[in-house]
């Protein structure tokens, strides 16, 4: 994992700084930050959207030289070359000051690690307005809408179940035959009785199987399927 902020240090005592940050509107944005750390040094700053951030990531991968402006005009320049890639960042200027360029010359064999941390800012900053049950929710209402298309049911319950190997590794839907169907289900137990096959998969059963490998796998696949579905929709 990277560091989050992530600050880099040139030999001239430039630091270029990433961390995310949201502006006014509640939008998330990589701030950017070049800064001459001498007593008096300029200082300019460009905040990316998502979008940039994960463009510059591109260009700095592919080495091409490339200019990010941010909504106040601001600016972020790359021009990666053999052995150093420079990122300067201008402040626009405004009717106080003209504008300023900070010039940070990042070492090209360490751009990796500079596309890691930029990665994670920006992972960082997109994940900031959506928190994680936000996104499980989303994950639930999607996989409802494709069951209830697939199987006819938004939430439906899941058994594990015998495929072709010895061990009950797979996991299906719940098999909701009746009548004379759902008399495949039941076997002989081996001692001249029957005996219901849960596990089993016959010809009434629904086509949505899938083999896991794992018994211990199928098993907590299913139980946290079923728990899902008996939530229902009051999440
Ligand atoms: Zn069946």
């Amino acid at each position: 994992m990277s560091a989050v902020p992530y600050a880099y240090t040139d030999a001239q005592n430039h630091r270029l700084t990433f961390r995310p940050t949201t502006g006014a509107t509640g939008r998330q944005y990589v701030w950017v930050d070049a800064e001459n750390l001498a007593v008096g040094g300029a200082t300019a700053s460009a905040w990316l959207t998502i979008e940039q951030a994960r463009a510059l990531d591109l260009t700095l991968a592919n080495r091409f030289a490339a200019e990010f402006t941010d909504h106040m005009g601001d600016t972020l320049g790359v021009r990666p070359a053999d052995d150093f890639t420079p990122f300067e960042v201008t402040r626009a200027g405004d009717d106080d000051e003209g504008p300023e360029t900070v010039r940070v010359v990042v070492l090209t064999g360490r751009l990796p690690e500079v596309r890691l941390a930029l990665a994670a800012v920006a992972d960082q900053a997109e994940g900031a307005h959506r928190p994680a049950n936000e996104l499980l929710a989303e994950a639930r209402e999607a996989a409802a809408d494709m069951f209830e298309v697939e199987v006819g049911e938004r939430r439906p319950m899941w058994r594990v179940i015998y495929t072709d190997s010895e061990s009950p590794t797979g996991v299906a839907l719940v098999c909701t035959a009746e009548g004379a169907d759902d008399e495949h289900h039941v076997i002989d137990d081996g001692s001249g009785g029957s005996t219901r096959d849960d596990q089993g998969v016959y010809d009434c059963c629904p086509s949505t199987q899938f083999e896991t490998y794992s018994t211990v796998l199928a098993a907590y696949v299913v139980e946290v399927l079923n728990a899902d579905a008996e939530r229902g929709d009051s999440v």
